[in-house]
């Protein structure tokens, strides 16, 4: 072969992925309709869905691990024939743009879309394969002007509602925060900053309405992650206990003359030997309004109980109370309780109120032993307990085991029983009943921001609270808005925006200048996907019926509650109104895991961020893809490493140089049907071990070595001498075919460029997934010699894979053998696998 050849065959066989990304990039980007979905009841629907992102303004390679799974798995069902629906999407308002408008003096509309273009760009280099004919950008009016649709259906349902309530306050943000955006008392977003508490006007959702459906559909969903579901629970906090009220004794205030308390324990009632208010309770203002000793000390209660929210776990606050020198009336035995404050009672949890019962309570044992208050034993341990013969058990005694003691006529019945009967009795006699709460609060989702969905209402001096008309829908954001961070909304500087003629009465009337909480946004994005293009509704419930609920869905850990929470109350309020049919949106949930370098979570300030693009333009997008796949389980942390990325380019390099060299002269001189026999079972091998991986525990990691495997074994098959295989011709070509096929929901840009050198014709995206045969997947069979009493009498012939018990059944069913064992008792079989067997007889 000439030199010049040589070199021509060589660089042939060289893996240029920029050569062979930019081409297939220019192909894919020419056909639109490529990942298009339709409607089409004849083929079986898979909506695979990953969270859409804030265009923050560039990928970072954990969006690129989640998008990676997603993509790979909507390949996939493509493969399978599944009719695949993969759109993709802008979480597009918010802080962040607002903050940039005034860093470098940008409109958010102008930085976001922007930082949207690039990010698309982005997504389309490293190919994952979305139907952008349903993108939804969530900034736009053609979006959130189905937020506010949808606000004004909740208030017409009355679930929107607007009340005066204490917020939690960033001074940073200068808006107000939901709960579940103070973390540790701080800021979700500034963790240096502490969150205050104000005083506001606020638009509230009832998720509370749902509660108990939230709850109980959890269980509707055994395939989302176990931690998922317990984070939901908890988050939802059902409680089970009972309201009591107790009779103030003396003059009744402004309040009123009872005091209602919560509790989990009401069998412990007998034992109540004081009550503690929040410092916030009405009945504490009444108890001080003319005695400024006590508001002294319970203003002292106030400052530090807000030190310890802002801080963080109330719960880790020094117990501190006051009494108020009042008395309340026990319903239950009549006795009079001392009426305190104390630092540790929230007035947002149950009623602000509770009984102490310190001989059964951890929290209220403390308190009362620091202010001397009295305890009284009501629970023992229960007869035919070990220890029963204890007149008194250490304190406190908080077990629900135990029995009612000193309690009047329910003296002598279990806790259990005494919590149905006490409760029983206190609704019989008209001061209480059983209840449930719930630590679920009701969303608020007013903020004091510009870069939002403004909320459509109207305030009329007449009219009051005034929804904005259907027909006037959208309510645009204004652009050219100055944008401070202090001082309230900005869109109360809008006088053409604020001032408007109130539809009901055409007197002047006030717009609503806050904006909603982006979760909503975010909260019904996926039914959009389906019907992007809408512009009579947010989506046709027919097409919504077609394609819900999600078949999977892929995300980080963090919006394990939050948004997964706001998304399925928003659906089955849109259940409720007619709108779909499904309770639940999400079908399977997979939370995949961080990624890391150099044992940190990347940040600029630390230096090691790995930036996606960088990673395409030295490795390719296939190696970027496939290594977030490779590294470890989806699920697990991934720690980056350099040198993992550049053996994942090696084995693409590998795969391109095999298919190269082998794709036309496939024909051997030589062919080995031992060689053959045993390629076959390798590649049937790891087709089970890659679709079983698919179906079952996505541990692409594995589904990846297997494929290494597979092409190391192809290497061992090529003989040095002639360079050639010794594969037969038909076998060779089968093998590649199936090769490439495993690799393309992993490595699209490489599989299809090897998919057209083999002269395939048809879509490899469409292309059917290979089929397992497990005929071919088996192992050879073995043959083992068989002793009787350590003497060779036989030779059996069973599977490599054979289990022990079919291995004995067989060697005592052989011929020869039999001679030798007829008529005598088998005391045991030695089994040495693969190797030996030996029958003891007697
Ligand atoms: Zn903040
Ligand atoms: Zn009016």
């Amino acid at each position: 072969m000439p030199q010049e050849d040589i070199t021509a065959v060589a660089h042939d066989e060289r893996y240029d992925a920029q050569r062979i990304e930019s081409k297939w990039y220019e192909r894919w980007q020419q056909d639109p309709q490529l990942y298009a979905a339709e409607r089409d009841s004849t083929k079986q629907k898979y909506y695979v869905l990953e969270m859409l992102p804030y265009p923050s303004g560039a990928l970072h390679m954990g969006h690129v691990r989640n998008y990676s799974i997603g993509d790979a798995l909507a390949r996939y069902m493509w493969m399978n024939g599944y009719n695949v629906l993969h759109p993709m999407g802008w979480d597009s308002f918010g802080l962040p743009a607002e903050n940039a408008a005034i860093a470098n003096n940008t409109p958010p509309k102008d930085w976001t879309l922007r930082n949207i273009a690039n990010m698309k760009a982005q997504m389309k280099r490293l190919g994952f394969a979305y139907d952008w004919s349903r993108e939804v950008t969530t900034c736009l009016p053609d979006y959130y002007r189905w937020n506010q649709w949808f606000f004004i259906k909740l208030y017409e349902k009355g679930l929107a509602y607007r009340k005066k309530s204490r917020v939690n306050w960033c001074p940073r943000c200068a808006t107000v925060l939901a709960n579940e955006q103070v973390v540790g008392g701080h800021c979700w977003r500034h963790e240096d900053t502490i969150v205050e508490q104000r005083e506001l006007e606020q638009w509230f959702l009832r998720t509370t309405q749902y509660s108990d459906e939230l709850l109980r559909d959890l269980d509707k969903l055994p395939e989302w992650p176990e931690k998922v579901r317990t984070m939901q629970r908890n988050w939802i906090g059902r409680s089970e206990g009972a309201l009591v009220d107790f009779k103030l004794d003396g003059p009744a205030g402004s309040f009123g003359d009872k005091i209602q308390v919560f509790t989990t324990r009401i069998d412990t009632i007998y034992g109540a030997t004081s009550l503690q208010l929040a410092p916030h309770h009405p009945l504490v203002a009444d108890f001080a309004a003319n005695n400024p000793d006590l508001r002294a000390k319970v203003d002292q209660l106030i400052s530090e109980q807000t030190k310890a929210r802002e801080v963080g776990d109330i719960g880790e606050i020094e117990k501190h109370g006051v009494n108020t020198g009042r008395y309340a009336v026990n319903p239950f035995n009549k006795s009079r309780v001392p009426i305190w404050v104390a630092n540790y009672i929230l007035m947002d949890y149950g009623t602000g109120a509770i009984m102490s019962v310190p001989a059964h309570d951890e929290r209220d044992f403390d308190f009362a032993k620091k202010y001397k208050i009295e305890t009284r034993v009501v629970i023992l341990p229960a007869a035919g307990d070990p220890d029963e013969t204890m007149t008194e058990p250490p304190l406190p005694f908080t077990t629900m085991d135990g029995m009612v003691v000193n309690s009047g006529p329910f003296s002598g019945v279990s806790c259990q029983e005494a919590i149905k009967k006490m409760s029983e009795y206190a609704e019989s006699h008209g001061f209480g009943k059983a209840t449930v709460t719930f630590r679920l609060k009701d969303w608020g989702i007013s903020r004091q921001r510009y870069w939002g969905t403004p909320i459509p209402m109207l305030y009329c001096e007449k009219d009051g609270i005034v929804p904005v008309p259907e027909s006037e829908l959208p309510v645009v954001l204004p652009e050219n808005v100055e944008i401070t961070l202090s001082g309230g909304s900005p869109l109360g500087k809008v006088s053409s925006f604020v001032n408007v003629t109130c539809p009901k009465c055409g007197g002047p009337a006030r717009r609503e200048t806050d904006t909603m909480d982006t979760f909503v946004d975010s909260s019904w994005y996926f039914y959009r996907y389906t019907d992007a293009q809408n512009n009579a509704a947010p989506f046709d419930s027919e097409t919504i019926d077609y394609w819900f609920p999600i078949d999977q869905y892929i995300g980080g850990v963090e919006h394990a509650i939050l948004h997964l929470i706001y998304s399925r109350f928003w659906t089955k309020f849109m259940r409720d109104m007619g709108l779909v049919k499904n309770d639940e949106p999400v079908e399977r949930l997979f939370t995949q895991g961080m990624i890391i370098k150099n044992g940190a979570k990347m940040s600029k300030s630390l230096g090691n961020v790995v930036s996606p693009d960088d990673m395409v333009e030295r490795y390719g997008a296939d190696s970027a893809r496939m290594y977030t796949l490779f590294a470890t389980s989806p699920e697990s942390e991934l720690d980056w490493q350099d040198a993992g990325i550049e053996g994942v380019q090696r084995f693409l390099s590998r795969v391109y140089r095999f298919v190269a060299r082998n794709a036309k002269n496939s024909s051997s001189e030589r062919p080995d049907t031992a060689t053959s026999r045993q390629i076959q079972r390798k590649l049937h091998q790891t087709i089970k071990r890659v679709s079983d991986d698919f179906q079952g525990r996505w541990h692409f990691n594995t589904s990846v070595s297997a494929i290494m495997e597979l092409v190391n074994a192809l290497y061992a098959t090529e003989d040095r001498e002639t360079s050639g295989s010794r594969l037969p011709s038909d076998v060779m070509k089968n093998v590649q075919q199936n090769l490439v096929l495993l690799l393309a929901p992993f490595a699209p840009y490489l599989a299809h460029e090897l998919w057209e050198m083999l002269g395939e014709r048809e879509s490899l995206l469409r292309a059917a997934w290979p089929k397992y045969d497990p005929a071919l997947a088996k192992e050879d069979e073995i043959e083992i010699p068989v002793q009787v009493n350590g003497k060779l009498r036989g030779r059996i012939v069973v599977p490599a894979d054979a289990d022990e018990s079919t291995v004995k059944a067989n060697a005592l069913a052989d011929e020869k053998v039999n001679a030798y064992i007829a008529g005598k008792q088998v005391v045991k079989i030695v089994v040495v696998p693969g190797k030996l067997i030996n029958i003891v007889v007697r």
